[in-house]
């Protein structure tokens, strides 16, 4: 097998051979077609998370097809096609796992970050893990689903019941979840960099009522928002701009520190929260709902060996929607 791997966090990816990884008990082996490039990737790669497990190939919106089945695998066949997110593995015992959140796993392993991942032509998984996906259609297209999709999805129940809803940062998981907000009736509010026309117009073209620079004042108090966007100044920002009782969500792994702002914004039941990797549910329900709507997503694809070049492009938002490597076939 082929694969970009990181060996120091700061350095360029290396694309290297390998040997062809053997799936053990209760795993798989899949075939990547298609593995979506995340944020947080970059948040690896840079050394912004802890404890990366170097080396390691990054990568955890994986699209493939099983070529290898380990032992005591059930439910999966050969040949199936399967998306493997972030969330690889659980300890199933610790006081979260055992209360229905398995996202705050005491012992997770991470795609991508404590496991290989994706940015490959093959992966491991364990089959308990992985998404049984449609068998046809683009899987360049599926990917961006697997992260910016399920999380975003995740993000967006926490913003419970609001109709009105802010959405700082409009990338990869804004774009999947404005269309998944707009199907569930609520209006969207985008919010991009000071200046950045293009990401507003893509937002206005995907239904959004309303786009404008973060620093920006929006027609009305929203009942919502979700920060996807790694910037800690957007947190005070967003509090100003929700109502009464309105709630801030934090989607990202990493964000720079949030700066100092009065209490009165905080002030009349507002609340900060955050939102922390995604159970096997959240997959299953997003999955399901995505099966059911049309969810355009905007992919920018890339080969490989110019995962380097995906990521320098993510980091200066040089492209719409989300990046994509393709593997050689
Ligand atoms: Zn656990
Ligand atoms: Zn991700």
């Amino acid at each position: 097998m082929f694969g970009m791997v990181l060996h120091k966090t700061g350095t360029p990816l290396v694309f290297e051979e390998l040997p062809d990884p053997v799936p053990g008990p209760g795993e798989i082996r899949v075939r990547v077609e298609a593995c979506g490039v995340c944020r947080t990737d970059l948040h690896v790669v840079d050394g912004e998370l802890p404890d990366p497990k170097l080396p390691i190939i990054p990568g955890h919106e994986i699209v493939g097809r099983i070529d290898a089945l380990g032992p005591g695998v059930g439910d999966l066949k050969a040949g199936e096609r399967v998306g493997i997110p972030w969330l690889g593995w659980t300890c199933g015992v610790c006081p979260y796992c055992v209360s229905h959140r398995e996202n705050l796993c005491d012992r997770p392993v991470f795609t991508g970050y404590t496991r290989n991942g994706g940015f490959a032509t093959h992966a491991i998984a364990d089959a308990r893990y992985a998404f049984p996906l449609s068998q046809e259609g683009s899987a360049a297209a599926l990917a961006p689903l697997l992260c910016a999709g399920l999380i975003g999805w995740r993000s967006l129940n926490f913003a419970a019941n609001a109709k009105t809803l802010g959405l700082y940062g409009f990338g990869a998981a804004a774009h999947i979840i404005a269309q998944v907000a707009r199907e569930q009736g609520r209006q969207i509010y985008a919010f991009t960099r000071p200046g950045d026309k293009a990401a507003q117009a893509f937002a206005l073209r995907l239904g959004a009522a309303w786009a404008g620079g973060s620093n920006e004042k929006t027609p009305e108090p929203l009942d919502a928002a979700i920060i996807y966007a790694p910037a800690g100044e957007l947190v005070p920002a967003a509090l100003a701009a929700v109502r009464k009782g309105g709630t801030v969500v934090c989607a990202g792994i990493h964000m720079s520190d949030i700066p100092s702002f009065p209490y009165r914004l905080l002030w009349q039941e507002r609340q900060i929260v955050s939102v922390a990797n995604l159970t096997r549910q959240d997959g299953i329900d997003f999955l399901a709902f995505a099966a059911g709507t049309k969810i355009e997503t905007q992919i920018k694809t890339y080969p490989l060996d110019q995962a380097n070049i995906a990521l320098a492009d993510l980091r200066a938002g040089r492209f719409e929607g989300a990046a994509v490597l393709l593997p050689p076939s």
